[in-house]
């Protein structure tokens, strides 16, 4: 008899952003597997568990996936409670169906518990709501990011068509994201929302558009951000230009 192996989100980064099915998985684990982003403090509720962390981060040394499934079979062999735990919700650019895939193949049980994604955790950061009643009636969840072997994906036509887009693991492409989108017909104005380390204490908000986006400082984007393009964002758009627009008057006219 094999055990069950948890495929356990842990929300976007803070500690009490994890649900309390994840918690009293963690303090039962035998083993559990970690993303390296996962924030320590919810690491360490697995007390009584080995702990084993198979990060991926991007352009950083991450696990092959077919190590982790690998892996995850192994440890369900010799343990009751296998804990795989994932940044913010599994099912959603979490590579879960890898995992499952692999599970159901060698005939283990598995459940998956869900989580906070980044996307909610940075509208609450901005106190402002992904689906606005009367302007936002759509929302694409994307990804301009495409596994090795993978074909280039048109995720640009998809926000282009729907009301409003969060663009996941899109730091580092601000320029390459502005103009596909406005390539896919997105309006050069449209507001931008960006959002770092959303839910921890140091996250940082920008808000720019499409066009001052391709200008965007890559450089201070350090941790995992959001960008959310959409007509909810647009006042504060507006107000962050004018505010840089004045800091450059200022400046020119020496003041
Ligand atoms: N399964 C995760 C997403 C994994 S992809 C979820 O549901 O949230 C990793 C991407 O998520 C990052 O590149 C970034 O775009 C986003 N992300 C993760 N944590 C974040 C945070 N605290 N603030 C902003 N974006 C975050």
């Amino acid at each position: 008899m094999s055990g069950t192996v948890y495929l356990v989100g842990a929300g976007p980064g803070a500690p009490d952003l994890l649900t309390l099915r994840a918690a009293r998985l963690l303090e039962r684990a035998d083993i559990v597997f970690h993303d390296a982003l996962v924030h320590p403090e919810i690491v360490a509720l697995a007390a009584r568990a080995a702990k084993v962390a198979v990060g991926k981060r991007c352009g950083k040394h991450s696990t092959a996936q077919n190590f982790i499934n690998k892996r995850l079979i192994d440890a369900a062999a010799v343990h009751d409670v296998v804990v795989r735990l994932k940044g913010g919700d599994p099912m959603l650019f979490g590579r879960a169906q890898e995992e499952i895939d692999a599970l159901e193949g060698a005939g283990i049980r598995y459940e998956v518990v869900p989580g906070v994604t980044a996307a909610l955790a940075a509208c609450a950061e901005l106190g402002i709501s992904l689906t606005r009643r009367g302007s936002v009636r759509s929302v694409a969840l994307v990804t301009p990011r495409v596994a090795e072997g993978e074909e280039a994906s048109d995720w640009a036509t998809s926000v282009a068509a729907a009301d409003c887009g969060a663009i996941y693991m899109g730091t580092g492409q601000a320029e390459a994201i502005a103009s596909a989108l406005i390539a896919a017909g997105s309006a050069p104005t449209l507001p931008v929302a960006v959002v770092e380390r959303a839910s921890l204490p140091d996250a940082r908000i920008v808000f720019t558009t499409l066009a001052a986006l391709r200008k965007f400082e890559n450089a201070a984007t350090a941790g995992p951000a959001l960008i959310f393009v959409g007509p909810q964002f647009r006042a504060r758009a507006h107000a962050a230009l004018l505010a840089t627009d004045s800091i450059a008057a200022a400046a020119r006219s020496g003041r």
